[in-house]
């Protein structure tokens, strides 16, 4: 189970939550996070839908010393999920996410000793930011996608016109790309192993029941389309 929770999202695991020998001084260290890899300026999406509260370099103090570029986000729990050691923050305090959205990208800003991302999941967001309430971010992770997770299919339009169905999966929707695609005036190409819209590679692309599934956020910016999630449907608009 452990591995693959978090290979499902394109991560492999560097070191993970609980004591460990502390990178830096070899002390034995309770490591507050799980250590993900994907690769350098990777984009980094977050697990869950939530309100940022946080998204910037952490200050010595703040709850977050140490930890380089942090975007954190509250889910709807309450959890305040951070990613850590960014290259680079492409979300702004206060600003609402979609479970699946680029909020970064994989880095080595802060403590680091190389490009990964340092996943924590804090009970609480006050104060300093729940410093000192993490909690094991796999079984958090799993509990969520557990009631979260539902087998309806989410209807997906075009200009108001029904197209087709959207699928869910641990918490981020997908769109199938060749239908929605080709509606749109793409031209899509597959050669088994990856696919690309009009010549440009897709990543986060998953194959499910033979057609070619990408989150609806990737969608959004390979089309140059607008998408709406009311949560039970999605509109796109061109
Ligand atoms: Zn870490």
């Amino acid at each position: 189970m452990t591995a693959t929770i978090w290979s499902t999202y394109g991560y492999r695991i560097t070191s993970t939550y609980g004591w460990r020998s502390d990178p830096f001084t070899g002390n034995r260290t309770w490591h507050t996070g799980i250590d993900l890899v994907k690769s350098h300026q990777a984009p980094i999406l977050s697990f869950t839908e939530g309100i940022v509260l946080h998204a910037r370099m952490g200050v010595a103090g703040s709850g977050f010393g140490g930890f380089g570029n942090v975007v954190a986000i509250q889910a709807n729990d309450g959890a305040l999920l951070c990613y850590a050691h960014l290259d680079s923050i492409m979300v702004q305090t206060g600003q609402v996410v979609k479970a699946g959205q680029t909020i970064g990208t994989q880095g080595s800003t802060g403590r680091s000793t190389g490009s990964h991302l340092h996943f924590e999941v804090r009970s609480r967001s006050t104060p300093s930011y729940g410093f000192k309430t993490d909690t094991h971010p796999e079984t958090y992770l799993l509990k969520t996608m557990k009631t979260e997770t539902t087998t309806k299919p989410i209807p997906i339009s075009i200009q108001n016109k029904y197209i087709c169905n959207g699928t869910y999966l641990n918490g981020i929707t997908y769109a199938p790309l060749r239908l929605l695609g080709e509606r749109l005036g793409a031209n899509i190409t597959w050669n088994g192993v990856s696919a690309a819209v009009n010549g440009k590679h897709v990543s986060e692309a998953k194959m499910k029941d033979g057609q070619l599934y990408v989150p609806v956020r990737v969608f959004e910016q390979l089309l140059h389309v607008k998408v709406n999630w009311t949560g039970k449907e999605i509109y796109i608009t061109t």
